[in-house]
C-alpha cells in the first residue's frame, strides 16, 4: 500500500483480506479469556487472554503501523503510551531530554516521577539549541509542540542524538502520520496520543508507540503486558473505524486553520498568532520542509481570561473544551489547566466545519468580544 495516496491508505489501512459475508472492518472482539485448544493450549491459538491478546487491537496496530512505517503497539492513553516509553527505556543515572515547551503532563510526570527514581532530567525547548548528547539516553520532541506549535528538524537531531549514542523519539500527535512520518525522517521510537487529530471524533482516549526496531517494540510489549495499559475492544474498533476519514479530516482542518490564520493576522486585536503553515511563521522553514501537510491547530494570545470567555460565549461554532483535533472547532485557555502559558493564550482547533461559516463566525465573535 506505500505506493499509494493518503486517503487511500487510510481507508484501506489494517483491513483484513475481503471474505464475503463479512464486513470490511471485522466487529469488536469483548473477551478477557478465550476458549483454549483442550489440548494444545495457549499455543493453540493467537488468543490466550485480554491484557496481551487482542484481536481488534491487532487490526488497530496494523493500521497505525502501516500509516507511521513501523510496528506499533496501543496503549489505553496517550499518556500511557509516553510514560510506558520512558519507563521501558530509562533507568537510575540515565539522562533524558524532554522540551521545556511540550505537553505539560509529561513534564510534570519527568519532575514527579522519573526525577524521584533517579533519572536526570534535561528540559531544552522544542526549537533548542540542544546541549551535547554524550551520555543522554533517550530524547523526546514534539513537533509541533503542544501548545507553542514550535517545529525542530527530526533529521538533523537523529544525526545528533545517534553521533552521541542516544535514541531519538518524536511525540506526533500534532501532526499524525500523515503530516509527518518521523521514522522515516530518522526518529527510532514514535510515541502519540490517539485521542486528537488521528481519530478525531472526540469519543475516545487512545495512545501508541511505533518503532522500526524489533528489540525496542518487544520492550514496549512487555511494558505494556506486566503492567496493563490497554485500550478496552470497543475503543480499538472505534478508533480504527475512524481512521478511514483521518484524510478527509485533516485536508479540512488543515484549509480552516490556513483560512482562520490569515483572518487573525489582519487583526489587530489579536497577537501572537502561531501556524506552522504561514510562511511569516518562525517554524515555517522547518515545518514546509520536513511536513507534508499542516495541522489544523493554531494558537494566539487575546489579552486577558475574560476576553477569551467573552469570544468563546460569542462563537456560535467555536465550543470550548480542551484536546484537539476534533470534528467540531474547539478552543482551549490553556491557563485555566495551570499549565505556564500566558492568562490569554488561546489554542484553537479547527473542526471541519464549512471555511466560509468559521471564519465568519470567528470574525464576528472577535468584534463581540471587545477589547481586552
Ligand atoms: C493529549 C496529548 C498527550 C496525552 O494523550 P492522552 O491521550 O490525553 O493521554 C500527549 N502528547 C501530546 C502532544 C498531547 O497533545
Amino acid at each position: 500500500m506505500s505506493d499509494l495516496g493518503d486517503g487511500t491508505r487510510c481507508v484501506h489501512a489494517g483491513l483484513p483480506e475481503p471474505a464475503p459475508g463479512d464486513p470490511f472492518l471485522p466487529g469488536p472482539v469483548l473477551a478477557a479469556p478465550y476458549h483454549l485448544d483442550p489440548w494444545q493450549g495457549p499455543a493453540g491459538s493467537p488468543n490466550g487472554y485480554g491484557r496481551p491478546d487482542n484481536p481488534t487491537r491487532r487490526l488497530l496496530e496494523a493500521a497505525v503501523g502501516e500509516l507511521e512505517g513501523g510496528d506499533c503497539r496501543v496503549f489505553a492513553t496517550g499518556q500511557a503510551a509516553i510514560t510506558g516509553m520512558l519507563l521501558t527505556l530509562l533507568r537510575p543515572g540515565d539522562t533524558v531530554v524532554l522540551p521545556t515547551d511540550g505537553y505539560f503532563p509529561v513534564r510534570a510526570f519527568a519532575t514527579d516521577v522519573l526525577e524521584a527514581i533517579g533519572v536526570r532530567v534535561l528540559f531544552v525547548p522544542t526549537v533548542g539549541p540542544y546541549p551535547s548528547l554524550e551520555g543522554v539516553r533517550l530524547v523526546l520532541v514534539e513537533t509541533p509542540a503542544n501548545p507553542g506549535l514550535d517545529v525542530v528538524d527530526v533529521a538533523a537531531l537523529a544525526k545528533q542524538a545517534h553521533a552521541a549514542g542516544a535514541l531519538l523519539a518524536v511525540d506526533n500527535t500534532t501532526a499524525t502520520p500523515l503530516g509527518q512520518r518521523p521514522l522515516d525522517l530518522g526518529a527510532d521510537l514514535v510515541v502519540a496520543s490517539g485521542t486528537k487529530a488521528l481519530t478525531g471524533h472526540s469519543d475516545l482516549l487512545l495512545g501508541y508507540v511505533a518503532s522500526r526496531s524489533t528489540e525496542l517494540i518487544e520492550a514496549v510489549t512487555g511494558w505494556r503486558t506486566t503492567t496493563g495499559s490497554v485500550p478496552g475492544a470497543f475503543d480499538a474498533w472505534l478508533a480504527h473505524r475512524s481512521l478511514g476519514t483521518l484524510d478527509l479530516r485533516l485536508a479540512r482542518q488543515s484549509a480552516n486553520a490556513a483560512a482562520v490564520a490569515d483572518l487573525l493576522a489582519g487583526r489587530p486585536d489579536v497577537t501572537g498568532l502561531r501556524w506552522p503553515g504561514r510562511p511569516d511563521d518562525p517554524a515555517y522553514p522547518v515545518a514546509s520542509a520536513q511536513m507534508r501537510r499542516m495541522p489544523g491547530v493554531l494558537s494566539f494570545d487575546l489579552g486577558d481570561a475574560d476576553r477569551v470567555s467573552r469570544f468563546v460565549e460569542a462563537a456560535r461554532l467555536v465550543v470550548a473544551a480542551t484536546s484537539f483535533g476534533g470534528l467540531h472547532t474547539t478552543a482551549d485557555r490553556r491557563a485555566q489547566w495551570g499549565d505556564d502559558t500566558a492568562p490569554g493564550f488561546v489554542r484553537l482547533s479547527c473542526g471541519v466545519e464549512d471555511t466560509v461559516d468559521l471564519v465568519a463566525d470567528i470574525a464576528a465573535a472577535l468584534d463581540a468580544a471587545g477589547s481586552a
